[in-house]
């Protein structure tokens, strides 16, 4: 079996006319339904996250400026991230899915899980929205991992096709969790070059993988299941968390890197593949960005198709 995180109060983030909107979601869900796959998962109840482990990220100030923008009835939080009325509960529902999806694998309950959440998180940083994100998910799960869920060693994976640089500076000077990430370059939002490496501490556990726009397939795949296994041999992780955007498919209307809907599935085997050498299959992916509806669905098909056939060896 695998998790599969979703609620349908993930739609009341309304962004109105924005590429980061309810209708992927609804795209997914709908897809998953006719393929007969979210039949296939687990699908839990949990929280909304809390104060406690949110302040292990994000300052006590910037969360509080959030609530409150969104409780006088949200707009442009930031030049790129619009919040609703309800965007800041939406937020938190979406940062407790994760927490909660991580908590079940380290505990045991399943192996791998699915978080079908937004908004987004990638972005975030410790006291500013960035890029449609408000909270950064995964590192709200890796830092609630390590601190109440006896993990020590955290990998996060990101190919969404921007740079996860709210992600990156979370653990820039932490020896305990590595970070992974391939993207476009150069592209928004700027970070990722091939020499931000981390530093005091936390040198060398992060791991950037500039891509050119243009770069043969093959060669994606090639660099980075070699930056994977080595990240993963260095950091021995007992958990691993995929930033999993689907903004990279040649038919993204504001990424691409020229990837098909199989290139997610591939992606998908080989973290599979390092969690079952170190992580005892530990996975938990979160969605990231991915803007166009109807091929955003079939990657995620192919994504959720890997983490079944790894939690079902036999079929
Ligand atoms: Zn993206």
């Amino acid at each position: 079996m695998t998790l599969l995180y979703y609620n349908p109060r993930f739609l009341d983030h309304d962004t109105g006319a924005h590429p980061e909107c309810a209708e992927r979601l609804q795209a997914i869900v709908e897809h998953l339904k006719v393929t007969g796959l979210d039949e296939q998962c687990t699908r839990p109840n949990w929280s909304p996250i809390c104060d406690e482990r949110m302040a292990r990220v994000h300052s006590a100030s910037y969360t509080r400026a959030l609530d409150a923008f969104a409780q006088r009835g949200g707009g442009h939080f930031e030049p790129d991230t619009v919040l609703s009325r309800d965007s800041f509960d939406v937020a938190r529902l979406a940062a407790g899915a994760v927490v909660d999806a991580s908590e079940r694998v380290v505990r045991g309950q399943d192996t791998q899980a699915l978080c079908l959440v937004r908004p987004p998180g990638h972005h975030a940083l410790k006291d500013r929205a960035m890029g449609f994100c408000l909270l950064n998910n995964v590192a709200l799960a890796a830092t609630t991992a390590q601190h109440q869920f006896d993990v020590e060693r955290v990998l996060i994976v990101d190919w969404d096709v921007h740079h996860g640089n709210g992600t990156q500076a979370a653990f820039w000077t932490d020896a305990q969790v590595g970070f992974l990430s391939i993207h476009r370059w150069p592209f928004y939002p700027g970070t990722g070059a091939a020499d931000e490496t981390g530093s005091g501490p936390g040198l060398g556990t992060t791991l950037n993988l500039p891509i050119r726009f243009g770069t043969p397939r093959q060669q994606y795949h090639d660099r980075f299941r070699q930056a994977l296994e080595q990240m993963a041999a260095k950091m021995r992780p007992q958990l691993v968390l995929i930033s999993a955007g689907f903004d990279s498919h040649r038919a993204d209307p504001i990424g691409s890197l020229g990837l098909e809907v199989d290139d997610f599935a591939r992606l998908t085997t080989a973290v599979l593949d390092v969690a079952a050498q170190y992580a005892g299959g530990r996975v938990v992916s979160v969605l990231e960005g991915g803007y166009n509806p109807v091929v955003l669905a079939q990657c995620v098909e192919v994504h959720l198709r890997a983490l079944l056939q790894a939690g079902n060896p036999g079929d």
